[in-house]
C-alpha cells in the first residue's frame, strides 16, 4: 500500500537533490560579441537549458529579449552576474581591444574564459597573456557557420584545445561547456591551435578565398547546372553570408595564410600554363606541318 513517505513531494531530500544536481549541471554562459555567430550559439545553448547573458558594442537588448538571453549594455554589470563561463564571440580584429576592456576584476575568480575565434594561436597567446593566472582558458572553434549549421549539427567538428584548465570541479564545467556541442552531435577533434592553424589555412582560408574569387565573378544559376556548379553557388551562398572582418581576419591572424595564398596564385598559373602550353603545341604543329607541305611541293 501506498504510504505518505512513498509520494514524491517537492520538500523531500531527493527531490531537492534531484533539482539541485538539474541546476549544477546547467551553466551561466555570458557571450561578449552578439553578432551573427554569437547569436547562432545562444539559440542552441539556450535550449539546452543555460542561463546565457550577453554583452556587445551594439545594443540587442530587445532581440535578446525574444532569445530568453540577458542583455547588459554596461560591461561592469555583465561581469557583476558572475557568469561560469564567459565566451568571445568577437570579431578577430577587435578581440584584443574588447578582452583587454573587460573589468576582469569584477568576474569569479575561477571564470572559465572560452573563444570561438576561427583562428586559434591568435586568441591562446593573448589569453594567457591578458587573463589572470586564476582563469581557466578554453580555445574552440567550431568548424561551422549559421548557413552550414543552419538545420543541425550533427557531425560538424568542433576543435578545441584545453590550453589551461584545472582539475576537479573546473574540469567538469570545461566539460559541462563542451557538452553542449556534444549533445548537438558534433564531431568533437581535440587538437592545439597550432595544429588546427595550419589544417585551417589549407582548408579553411582556401575555401573562403576561393567562394570570394567566385563571388566576384557574379555567377549566376542557368537552366542546365550541373552538380558542380550548384556546388559553387553553394559555396559562394556560404562564404559571402559572412563578414569581410572575418574574412580579413582569417588571413592576417593566421600565420599560415600568406603562403596558402601564394600557393593558390602558383597553382593558377601553373594550371593556365598547362592549358596554353598544349595549345601552343598544337598550333605550332599545325605551323609546322603546313610548312612541311610547303616545302614539299
Ligand atoms: P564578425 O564580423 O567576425 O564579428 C562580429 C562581432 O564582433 C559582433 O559581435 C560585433 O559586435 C563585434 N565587433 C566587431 N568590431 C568590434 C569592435 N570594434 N568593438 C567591439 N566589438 C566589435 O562576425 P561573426 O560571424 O559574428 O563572428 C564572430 C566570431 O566567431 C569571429 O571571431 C569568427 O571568427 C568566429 N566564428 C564565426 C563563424 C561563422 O560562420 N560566422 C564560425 C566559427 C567561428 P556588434 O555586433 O555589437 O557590433
Amino acid at each position: 500500500s501506498v504510504v505518505a513517505l512513498d509520494a514524491a513531494q517537492p520538500f523531500d531530500y531527493e527531490s531537492r537533490r534531484m533539482e539541485q544536481m538539474h541546476k549544477e549541471s546547467k551553466l551561466k554562459v555570458g557571450i561578449v560579441g552578439f553578432g551573427n555567430f554569437g547569436q547562432f550559439l545562444a539559440q542552441r545553448i539556450v535550449k539546452q537549458g543555460h542561463a546565457v547573458l550577453a554583452h556587445s558594442r551594439s545594443d540587442y537588448s530587445s532581440l535578446c529579449d525574444e532569445m530568453g538571453v540577458l542583455f547588459f549594455r554596461d560591461v561592469d554589470d555583465f561581469c557583476e552576474e558572475h557568469p561560469d563561463v564567459v565566451l568571445l564571440s568577437t570579431s578577430i580584429l577587435s578581440t584584443e581591444a574588447v578582452l583587454r576592456s573587460l573589468p576582469l576584476q569584477r568576474l569569479k575568480r575561477s571564470t572559465l574564459f572560452v573563444d570561438v575565434l576561427s583562428v586559434k594561436e591568435f586568441p591562446k597567446t593573448l589569453f594567457q597573456q591578458v587573463l589572470p593566472a586564476e582563469f581557466d582558458i578554453l580555445c574552440t572553434h567550431p568548424m561551422f557557420g549559421p548557413e552550414s549549421g543552419r538545420g543541425s549539427w550533427n557531425s560538424l567538428p568542433l576543435v578545441y584545445d584545453k590550453v589551461r584548465v584545472g582539475s576537479g570541479v573546473r574540469d567538469e564545467r570545461c566539460q559541462r561547456f563542451l557538452e553542449i556541442f556534444e549533445r548537438e552531435g558534433c564531431r568533437m577533434v581535440e587538437m592545439s591551435c597550432a595544429e588546427h592553424d595550419r589544417f585551417a589555412a589549407s582548408s579553411q582560408f582556401i575555401t573562403h578565398t576561393v567562394g570570394r574569387m567566385l563571388g566576384k565573378l557574379e555567377l549566376e544559376s542557368t537552366p542546365i547546372n550541373t552538380k558542380g556548379y550548384e556546388t559553387l553557388l553553394d559555396l559562394v551562398q556560404n562564404t559571402q553570408g559572412d563578414s569581410f572582418d572575418l574574412y580579413y581576419g582569417l588571413f592576417m591572424y593566421n600565420i599560415n595564410a600568406t603562403e596558402e595564398l601564394e600557393r593558390l596564385e602558383l597553382a593558377f598559373d601553373a594550371l593556365k600554363k598547362q592549358l596554353f602550353g598544349k595549345l601552343h603545341n598544337v598550333l605550332r604543329k599545325q605551323l609546322f606541318d603546313v610548312g612541311s607541305a610547303a616545302t614539299n611541293h
